[in-house]
């Protein structure tokens, strides 16, 4: 049998994830592999924990990576933090939050929802009336709701939770490392982030981060297993926790010098985040932020430009990920086809209700260049004219240009 070389085609992914990766993240994943056990390597885990303390914006010890996707940090966190049975409320401004409650029905949870219109974030009333409502354990909500483009404002949510004895934790897997997310400031429990989105790796692993309030119901339900289990091990007086792999307090032994054996440690996976929050540190937090809303502005002025309307509430809109109605008449997945095979660049649908509708366009990590915003922006007006859609390609670069040259960029 012969199989062809790998040789994957040049492609500009302008999507709300995966996002393209640094080139010296891939450098870093070409390096030879290390036993997890290594002291070379053991001082690489914790040099991620550090570097991860800084992106968080916290003084958490516990701050680590969860081998997986993004949705593997969601699970590991709730699955651990959330005994069958527990009351836990979820808001739901799009896809993501219907998926924070779909894994919280699964850990058994008594999951009520705060549904708001896919396009808007929750108000701060509306989260205390359901607090008061409902008395949760636990609420679980999401930053950059990537679906509908929306972030939800969170500097009130950690208090309000606290004043109702309730954990907050919250999906920041689209925002980390493009927008701020003050974990401490903002009172965040738990908070879970990921590697393909504005971080500029790929996927397979889940920053997580969570305080000692989280740790000690963690604590609490610690059952060391059965053949690592040694008499200085006495299982918590909470219920083991239901998923194994995902068991935080199992990884918070691995990610600690005890090293007590549980996976094995994604090794490439972990050179890839090393490298990728090492860029940021690197960066600055603060000028990437800059970055990231500098090309989310230069996304809305192009496409506005050339005669597009923009989905949702423009207050509330993500930098890092724009929101584009579909216009009537123009079939959305034949024009994402011809910018794809055409121009090699990918931008994405969306899902639910909005499918057909909106497409998003995503200006995160490596992907938020001045280049790929350009071209992006002349090749998808070509596309909206092969629709009949009079599209101005040359009005949109302008425009974009215009909002480089205003920052001095
Ligand atoms: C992409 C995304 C996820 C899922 O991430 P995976 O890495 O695909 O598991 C979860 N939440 C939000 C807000 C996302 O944007």
């Amino acid at each position: 049998m012969r199989v062809h070389d790998l040789l994957p085609p040049p492609r500009m992914l302008m999507t709300p994830g995966p996002a393209e990766a640094d080139p010296r993240v891939l450098r870093a994943m070409a390096a030879p592999l290390l036993g997890q056990f290594d002291p070379y390597f053991t001082g690489l885990m914790n040099e991620t924990m550090e570097l991860l303390r800084l992106v968080f914006q916290t003084q958490n010890h516990w701050a680590f990576v969860v081998d997986g996707t993004s949705r593997a940090g969601l699970e590991a966190v709730l699955v651990s933090l959330i005994e069958p049975g527990d009351r836990v409320l979820v808001p739901i401004i799009g896809r993501f939050g219907h998926l924070l409650t779909e894994i919280a029905e699964r850990c058994g949870a008594d999951v009520a929802t705060l549904p708001c219109p896919w396009g808007t974030v929750v108000e701060p009333d509306a989260l205390k009336a359901a607090l008061q409502q409902h008395r949760p354990k636990l609420v679980a909500m999401v930053h950059g709701e990537t679906s509908t483009g929306m972030m939800q404002p969170l500097e009130w949510a950690g208090a309000l939770c606290r004043e109702h004895g309730a954990l907050l934790v919250v999906d920041a897997v689209a925002t980390l490392g493009g927008v701020p997310v003050k974990v401490d400031e903002w009172g965040l429990d738990a908070c879970i982030a990921g590697t393909q989105k504005c971080l500029g790796a790929p996927s397979g692993s889940a920053p997580v981060t969570f305080n000692d309030r989280a740790a000690a119901l963690i604590e609490r339900r610690r059952h060391v297993e059965q053949g690592l289990r040694g008499p200085q091990h006495r299982p918590g007086p909470g219920p083991r926790i239901r998923s194994n792999y995902f068991d935080l307090a199992m990884l918070m032994d691995y990610w600690s010098p005890v090293r007590i054996n549980h996976h094995t440690e994604a090794g490439s996976m972990l050179y890839a985040v090393r490298e990728a929050l090492r860029c940021v540190a690197e960066e600055g937090l603060e000028a990437r932020f800059a970055r990231h809303r500098l090309h989310g502005e230069a996304v809305v002025a192009g496409v506005t430009a050339m005669g597009l309307e923009l989905f949702g509430d423009r207050q509330h809109k993500m930098p890092q990920v724009t929101p584009v109605l579909i216009p009537e008449g123009v079939n959305g997945d034949q024009v994402r086809a011809m910018l794809l095979e055409d121009f090699g660049i990918e931008i994405a649908t969306s899902f639910g209700p909005l499918h057909g509708k909106v497409w998003r366009i995503g200006t995160m990590g490596y992907s938020a260049q001045k280049r790929n915003v350009l071209l992006l922006l002349g090749a998808l007006a070509t596309c909206l004219r092969a629709q009949g859609f009079r599209a101005d390609g040359a009005a949109a670069v302008d425009a974009a240009l215009a909002v480089y040259r205003a920052a001095g960029a």
